[in-house]
C-alpha cells in the first residue's frame, strides 16, 4: 500500500468527544470515524486490525470444533416472547417494524435465534455436541455510548453457543471455550485474567468474565493477592457475618431527633455528629412491583443484583416517590426501619450494629439508638452489599484488593434455560426427551482492539503488537524527490511484498518529521529508514516502534532482518 492512496485521515488534534486514550488514538490514527453517538465507520487501518483479530479468534475456535453461521441481525418479536425478554429486555434493545405492522428488534444477543435455529435441525444425541459460533454486529441502545468502541450502540462480537447432552459435556464445552479464549487474548498481546462474575439478563449460573487490567476499564475486579480468588464487584461474594457477643453495647432509649434539611447520610452523620458506619440506610425498593427495603451500613453500597438474587423476583427498581411516601409517611430521604411494615431485608454486616442512626419516617427527623430485635425485626439477613478493596477474601482470610478492568470476553453456563423455553429437546440415547444444554460465550471484538490500546501507547501513538498491527512495515525514504531513495525504497517495497509482508510505501512529498509523526502515531511495529547518508554508506535504518531501538543494517541483510523480527513479534 501507498501511502498517498492510503485513506488514513490523521489528526494532530485530539477531537473533543474522545475522553480515553485508545478512542484518541483510534480517531487520531484514522482507524475509525463517528457516524452517530456509539456507532463507528471503520476505516481502512481500522478494519485491518479487526480483521487480525476476527482471524484469530476464527482459528481458535475452530480449533476447539466450532463451525461457524452467520445468524441475522434483524430478529422476529415471537422468539423473544417466547422467552420472556421482548418485555425484559427494556429500552435497550432497538426495535423496529416491518410494513405489515410486525415487530422486530435488532439483535442485542443470539440465544432465541440460535436455539430456535437447533430446535427443528437436532433431534438425536447422536448430532451432539454442536458448537456454533458467528462474528457479528449487536445492538444495544445503552443509556450511556462511550469510549469509542469500549461502550457502542452498534459493535462487534463473536459469539459461540454450545449444545450439549449433559452436564459433563457442558463442563468441557465450557473449559474448552475458556482455555481457547485465553490462548486467543494472549496472541493478540493482552493479559487478560479470568475473574468470576454475574450473569446478568442472559442468566444462568456458572460464569467467567475475562478482564483487562486498565484505568480506562468500567468495572472494578476485587482479587487476592492470596489465593486466585478474583471476581467482578458487582458479583464478588460478601462474608457472612455471625452476631459477635463481644461486640454488643448496652442498649439506649431509643429517641427521635429533628434533623432539618438532612436527608442523606453524610448530611445525618455530620449534623448528629456520628459515623456512616453507625447509620443504617433503609432503601425501599419495588420487588416485581411489591415494596420492599433493604438495610444497608451507612458507609456501605447495596448491590441490587445481589438484592435481586436473595429476593429471586424477575423485577427490581427503587420505589418512586409516591411508594416512598406511601410506605413511609414521609418524604424520600427519612425512611427507617421501626414500623415500617413491609419486608425487611438486612445485610450480614447490619447484625452487629447497636444504636444506630435510622430515618424516623417522619419529614426531618431520624431516630437514634435504633436496635435490632427491640425496635425492628428483619426477614432475613444476606449478603447485599457490594464487596469493596479492603474486604476480606470469601475464599482464604486476605484482604482484597481492587483495579479497573475492561471485559473483553465472557463464558456462560446457561443450561437449559434457553431450550426449555424454546422447547429445544433432543432424544437421548435410551429414548428419554430431554431440553438441550447449553453455554453461550462472547468476546467483544471492537473491545479487544481498545483494550490492546490501552495497554500499548505511549505520547507518540499506538504501539501494535506484530501480530494484530494493521501493517507490519512502513518504508520510509527521507525524500522521494531524491531518485537514488525512491528507487531504494520502492525496490525493499516490492521485495518485503514479494513475500507476503504487509508493509505501507511513505512516497508522500511530505517533511520526514512528518512522515516519522504520522507512522509513529499509526503504530507500525517495524519502521525502514532510507535516507542519502546510509544509502551512501550501503545501509538502510530499522526502528522499532515499541522500544524505539534503531538498527543500521546492510542493504542485503534488511530483508532478512525484517522477516526475523516479524517472526520474533508473533
Ligand atoms: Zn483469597
Amino acid at each position: 500500500m501507498l501511502m498517498s492512496q492510503l485513506y488514513s485521515p490523521t489528526l494532530r488534534e485530539t477531537p473533543a468527544e474522545a475522553e480515553i486514550q485508545s478512542h484518541k488514538l483510534m480517531l487520531r490514527a484514522g482507524l475509525l470515524r463517528r457516524s452517530a453517538t456509539g456507532i463507528y465507520t471503520y476505516l481502512p487501518l481500522g478494519l485491518r486490525v479487526i480483521r487480525k483479530v476476527e482471524a484469530i479468534i476464527r482459528e481458535e475456535m475452530d480449533g476447539i470444533g466450532g463451525q461457524e453461521v452467520l445468524l441475522p441481525i434483524v430478529q422476529p418479536a415471537e422468539l423473544w416472547h417466547e422467552t420472556g425478554r421482548w418485555d425484559d429486555y427494556g429500552a435497550e434493545m432497538f426495535r423496529l417494524q416491518d410494513r405489515q405492522g410486525r415487530q422486530f428488534c435488532l439483535g442485542p444477543t443470539h440465544e432465541e435465534i440460535v436455539t430456535a435455529l437447533v430446535r427443528s435441525e437436532v433431534r438425536s444425541y447422536r448430532q451432539l455436541p454442536l458448537r456454533l459460533y458467528q462474528i457479528q454486529n449487536k445492538y444495544r441502545d445503552e443509556i450511556r455510548p462511550r469510549f469509542g468502541l469500549m461502550r457502542g450502540r452498534e459493535f462487534i462480537m463473536k459469539d459461540m453457543y454450545s449444545f450439549d447432552r449433559d452436564e459433563e459435556g457442558l463442563d468441557k464445552s465450557y473449559w474448552d471455550a475458556y482455555h481457547a479464549y485465553q490462548r486467543i487474548f494472549a496472541r493478540c498481546g493482552l493479559e487478560a485474567r479470568p475473574v468470576e462474575a454475574d450473569s446478568g439478563a442472559i442468566g444462568g449460573d456458572v460464569t467467567h468474565e475475562f478482564m483487562v487490567l486498565a484505568d480506562a476499564g468500567e468495572d472494578l475486579v476485587l482479587y487476592c493477592p492470596a489465593c486466585s480468588y478474583a471476581a467482578n464487584s458487582e458479583r464478588a461474594e460478601g462474608v457472612a457475618i455471625e452476631p459477635d457477643t463481644s461486640l454488643a453495647q448496652e442498649l439506649e432509649t431509643l429517641t427521635e431527633v429533628a434533623t432539618p434539611n438532612a436527608s442523606t447520610i453524610e448530611q445525618i452523620s455530620a449534623f448528629l455528629q456520628v459515623q456512616p458506619k453507625d447509620c443504617i440506610k433503609t432503601l425501599i425498593y419495588l420487588a416485581d412491583g411489591r415494596p420492599v427495603a433493604a438495610l444497608i451500613r451507612g458507609d456501605h453500597g447495596l448491590n441490587e443484583i445481589k438484592f435481586q438474587k436473595h429476593l429471586g423476583c424477575s423485577s427490581l427498581e427503587l420505589a418512586d416517590e409516591l411508594t416512598i411516601s406511601e410506605t413511609t409517611g414521609a418524604p424520600v430521604g427519612f425512611a427507617g426501619p421501626v414500623g415500617l411494615k413491609i419486608p425487611l431485608y438486612a445485610d450480614y454486616a447490619v447484625v452487629n450494629m447497636y444504636n444506630a442512626v435510622v430515618g424516623a419516617n417522619k419529614e426531618d427527623h431520624h431516630l437514634i439508638n435504633a436496635n435490632l430485635n427491640r425496635d425492628f425485626q428483619v426477614k432475613d439477613f444476606a449478603d447485599l452489599r457490594e464487596t469493596m478493596p479492603g474486604d476480606p477474601c470469601p475464599r482464604c482470610a486476605a484482604t482484597l484488593e481492587g483495579a479497573r478492568g475492561i471485559e473483553v470476553g465472557q463464558v456462560f453456563k446457561l443450561g437449559t434455560k434457553y431450550s426449555s423455553a424454546l422447547g429445544a429437546t433432543f432424544l437421548q440415547e435410551n429414548g428419554t426427551e430431554t431440553p438441550l444444554i447449553m453455554g453461550c460465550y462472547g468476546i467483544g471484538v471492537g473491545r479487544t482492539v481498545a483494550a490492546v490500546i490501552e495497554k500499548n501507547y505511549d505520547e507518540d501513538g499506538i504501539i501494535w503488537p506484530m501480530s494484530i498491527a494493521p501493517y507490519q512495515v512502513i518504508v520510509v525514504p527521507v525524500s522521494m524527490k531524491d531518485q537514488a531513495q525512491a528507487e531504494a525504497a520502492t525496490k525493499l517495497y516490492q521485495d518485503l511484498q514479494k513475500i507476503g509482508i504487509e508493509v505501507v510505501l511513505d512516497d508522500r512529498d511530505e517533511r520526514p518529521g512528518v512522515k516519522f509523526k504520522d507512522a509513529d502515531l499509526i503504530g507500525f511495529p517495524i519502521r525502514v529508514t532510507i535516507g542519502s547518508r546510509s544509502l551512501e554508506q550501503g545501509q538502510m535504518e530499522i526502528v522499532l516502534r515499541r522500544t524505539k531501538d534503531k538498527l543500521s543494517v546492510p542493504i542485503a541483510e534488511v530483508v532478512p532482518t525484517i522477516q526475523a523480527l516479524i517472526k520474533d513479534g508473533e
